[in-house]
């Protein structure tokens, strides 16, 4: 849904089991990083369903029963399809988080802040109505505490402010195409010199019955 609405996303395949896992690997690229897959878990890491810079196949799917197992032993009722296997994002990215929530008075509202630890400490975070106009898009960036940390600090390089107000603005369409996304959460999206790269996406859909 993200790459449709022209989102850089980092390939993401669903294995069920262990060798299926190791061949996406095989296919997709390594290192990998690799995921739990439950309707029932919302924060992967938390459960134990994350793990990182996977060397090799074999790792893959070493590390997929390792997964199932900690997982499981955490969140018994939990049902797991499997897990998720990508390739590592290149080191050295920013972690943003983009979001969309529902508010009560305004209907759709865009967030955007700098991710990771940061969000949850400083809890630096614009906010604008949906639908986003590119004017809306450059002044939420400005209004970051830690627009230095994009810009680029201490002879760290600035990140592509562009790519990321044009992220704002593709994920601003697709609500306004898809109002039945009551949450979207691009957690995190990982900001670099040239360009910019979801690795992990979450989505609350309403269903009609
Ligand atoms: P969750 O938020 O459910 O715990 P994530 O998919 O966000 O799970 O993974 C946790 C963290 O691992 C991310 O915030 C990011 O720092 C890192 N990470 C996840 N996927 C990748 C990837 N493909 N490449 C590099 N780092 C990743
Ligand atoms: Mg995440």
């Amino acid at each position: 849904m993200l790459a449709a609405a022209g989102v850089a996303v980092t390939p993401t395949e669903l294995a069920r089991t262990a060798v299926a896992a190791a061949a996406l690997a095989e296919r997709l690229g390594c290192p990998a990083a690799l995921k739990i897959v439950s309707p029932d878990i919302v924060h992967k890491s938390d459960a134990g369903g994350v793990r990182l810079g996977l060397a090799s196949p074999a790792a893959v799917a070493a590390a997929f029963d390792e997964v199932m197992r900690a997982v499981r032993a955490r969140q018994p009722t939990a049902h797991l399809e499997g897990v998720s296997v990508q390739p590592m994002a290149p080191p050295g990215g920013v972690e943003v988080i983009v979001g969309v929530s529902v508010d009560a008075q305004f209907g759709h509202v865009i967030m955007c802040g700098l991710g990771g630890v940061l969000v949850e400490v400083l809890r630096d975070v614009a906010f604008r109505l949906i639908p986003l106009q590119p004017r809306d898009a450059r002044e939420m960036l400005t209004e970051l505490h830690g627009l230095p940390l994009l810009r680029g600090v201490r002879g760290r390089p600035g990140v592509d402010l562009r790519a990321v107000e044009e992220l704002l603005l593709r994920v601003s369409q697709l609500i306004a195409q898809r109002p039945d996304i009551r949450e979207l959460d691009l957690n995190p999206v990982l900001a670099y010199p040239d360009r910019v790269l979801t690795v992990d996406a979450r989505a609350l859909v309403t269903v009609e019955r």
